[in-house]
């Protein structure tokens, strides 16, 4: 089957990223897949109010997902959905694996993301700017965060749907994060049906996908760090 953009099975639209972009934050990033533009920022770690939510033991992550108005066609009403209930607590799942907060007892991180575009794939956007923030923020981590979709539209297996295919009939969408160099999944969910062997495939490219999403992530930071060398 032909893809609606030419695209082949196993090719990503074009990524880009960087870091740095929002001053205010202790930590913020820009990703770009195709359409699909996440910005993400972080602030703290900071003791956590009110103080009966604190954890002694270690520091709390918040994830925060939304949408803004003016990223879809239609405006999207402002404010917290289902959608982005369950997408900001996805996230949080998908990042909680590779961070060390033990060292910020009764302090919480928050993690802020917006999707400034959508066209498909903006929860896999999202927690590749928001682990990349929180990399620029300095947090603690054992690994990067790096998440792609992979679907089947029409039998085929493919990377990255774009809204046009998530929209035909019999596709089905399959977000899944992977930690960029111990490439453990820490995030992988499915509506719709597959056989084993295509999720299996799905799988397989979602890998690939993420060791080139990883290394946007990687040259992204590295660039950061040179630019602050040479001020
Ligand atoms: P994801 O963005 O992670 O693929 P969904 O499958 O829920 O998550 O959404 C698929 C796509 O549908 C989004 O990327 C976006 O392009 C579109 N979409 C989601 N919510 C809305 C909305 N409220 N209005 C218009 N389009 C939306």
């Amino acid at each position: 089957m032909k893809r609606n953009d030419g695209r082949k099975h196993d090719e990503m639209r074009k990524v880009e990223g960087k870091v740095g972009i929002i001053k205010r934050a202790d930590g913020s990033a820009y990703f770009r897949i195709g359409d699909t533009i996440a910005i993400a920022a972080v602030h703290g770690p900071r003791e956590l109010h009110p103080k009966f939510l604190q954890n002694p033991e270690r520091g709390i992550l918040r994830c925060n997902y939304d949408l803004m108005s003016f990223s879809v066609p239609e405006r999207k009403r402002p404010g917290p959905s289902r959608r982005s209930t369950e997408i900001s607590m996805v996230t949080k799942q998908s990042l909680l694996p590779v961070l060390d907060l033990e060292q910020f007892p009764n302090a919480v991180v928050d993690v802020f993301i917006q999707i400034v575009q959508a066209n498909a794939g903006t929860r896999c956007a999202g927690i590749t700017a928001a682990s990349m923030a929180l990399a620029h923020a300095g947090i603690p981590m054992s690994d990067l965060v790096s998440a792609v979709a992979v679907g089947k539209i029409n039998g085929d297996v493919v990377i990255d749907i774009d809204k046009y295919e998530e929209d035909t009939d019999n596709a089905t969408d399959i977000p899944i994060a992977i930690t960029g160099r111990s490439k453990e999944i820490t995030l992988l969910q499915l509506d719709g049906e597959v056989s084993k062997d295509e999720l299996m495939k799905g799988i397989e490219l979602a890998k690939n996908g993420c060791d080139k999403i990883f290394e946007v992530q990687r040259k992204a930071l590295i660039d950061f760090i040179k630019e602050k060398k040479n001020e």
